[in-house]
């Protein structure tokens, strides 16, 4: 009675199309959060069927849940604590994210240190500079000393720095090119301190449709790679959604007219109407935020949410349409096929696409479409 129909073929598409927009050699597609949402192992292996080179994710267990599922394209991991063990991951030849002295430590602490007879492990680093988001990244101040031990590190063997990245605000043009600027001075810094970084990379999915030339040696690629709209470049590409979102009506009945819809009476019939009830709720990634606003479409017409959303279902006033116990309403899905976008979700909560995509709950079947 639920459903989020997970499309791997749109992902496919979508990375082949980006990979031919950027001018970077290699993209790297990012499956963070169960791939946003669509399911970590059957993202990668979509993303890497349109081309990726490499997988990106968070945590490092989400990138270790792709090596267990046999998947040996290269990964990086951007984000540990301090008391993560990440023993394993750099073993299964993970690469990680590198931000503070601290981190260096732990990552050379935690690189097994071979024995007489193996080479041990030698820790896969990125190294990260904040250049201007606040979030993680070494500060420029504290960038020479860490690319100075990282170069000691990697001296004694434990270490190689294959490469150097940052992430981008989008607060402005101006200030993503401020960004950049700062970065390719980063990026020189590293190798006049005797690092030789493979891959410099900066730009996510919108600076890669925004600003091509910030594209480096690689873009991260995450929500356009699962047909969320971007602006700019993008929008030309044909990007294809790669969820549909829906639920199937369980209960439909008759009421009078004035008939209070939801906890708080908040929607009321304006005349006689058949309501139809949707097993789905915000604990299912319906936000709450749109009560009354979501748009649907049940057998091929376009309603909206009466009332407000509860935890597990809500109701939507469909008049007097033929709508029938067990018909789909549809939430988002291909604007091509008739359905509302993710988007026209995101502004009726008030929110983005990220969120709407990634906060479809557990409840949900991810059925895989072939
Ligand atoms: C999530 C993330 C990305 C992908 O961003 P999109 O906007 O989804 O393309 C890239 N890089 C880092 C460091 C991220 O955390």
């Amino acid at each position: 009675m639920r459903e989020a129909l997970i499309r791997p073929q749109a992902i496919a598409h979508n990375v082949q199309a980006i990979r031919q927009a950027t001018s970077a050699a290699k993209t790297l597609v990012v499956v963070k959060a169960g791939g946003y949402g669509h399911g970590a192992v059957i993202a990668a292996r979509a993303a890497l069927e349109g081309g990726a080179d490499w997988l990106g994710t968070a945590d490092v267990d989400e990138a270790l849940e792709l090596r267990e599922a046999g998947i040996t394209a290269p990964v990086l991991s951007w984000l540990f604590g301090p008391t993560d063990d990440l023993s394993v991951a750099l073993e299964n030849g993970i690469d990680v994210g590198v931000s503070s002295l601290g981190q260096l430590a732990q990552v050379v602490s935690q690189a097994s240190p071979g024995t007489p007879v193996s080479p041990g492990t030698v820790a896969r680093v990125h190294l990260k500079i904040d250049t201007g988001l606040g979030r993680s990244g070494a500060t420029p101040d504290q960038w020479a000393a860490l690319c100075e031990a990282a170069a000691a590190a990697e001296g004694g063997g434990k270490v190689r720095v294959v490469g150097v990245f940052s992430h981008l605000s989008g607060a402005s043009a101006e200030a993503d090119a401020l960004q950049g600027a700062a970065f390719a001075l980063a990026c020189d810094q590293a190798r006049a301190t005797g690092l030789d970084p493979e891959l410099c990379h900066i730009s996510a999915s919108n600076a890669t449709s925004n600003s091509p030339e910030l594209a480096s040696d690689m873009v991260r690629i995450g929500i356009a790679a699962y047909g969320v709209p971007v602006a700019g470049r993008f929008a030309g590409l044909g990007l294809r959604p790669a969820m549909r979102f829906s639920g199937q009506v369980v209960l439909t009945k008759r009421v009078s007219s004035g008939h209070g819809v939801g906890y708080g009476h908040t929607y009321r019939t304006t005349g006689e109407a058949t309501l139809a009830l949707v097993p789905l709720g915000y604990a299912d990634g319906v936000p709450r935020h749109a009560s009354s606003a979501g748009p649907v479409v049940i057998g091929g017409r376009r309603f909206s949410v009466s009332g407000r959303v509860s935890m597990d279902q809500f109701s939507v006033d469909v008049g007097d349409h033929g709508v029938r116990e067990g018909d789909w309403c549809v939430l988002w899905g291909d604007p091509a096929e008739g359905h509302p976008s993710v988007e026209e979700w995101a502004e009726a909560a008030g929110t983005i696409g990220y969120e709407m995509i990634t906060r479809v709950g557990p409840r949900v079947p991810r059925v895989i479409e072939r």
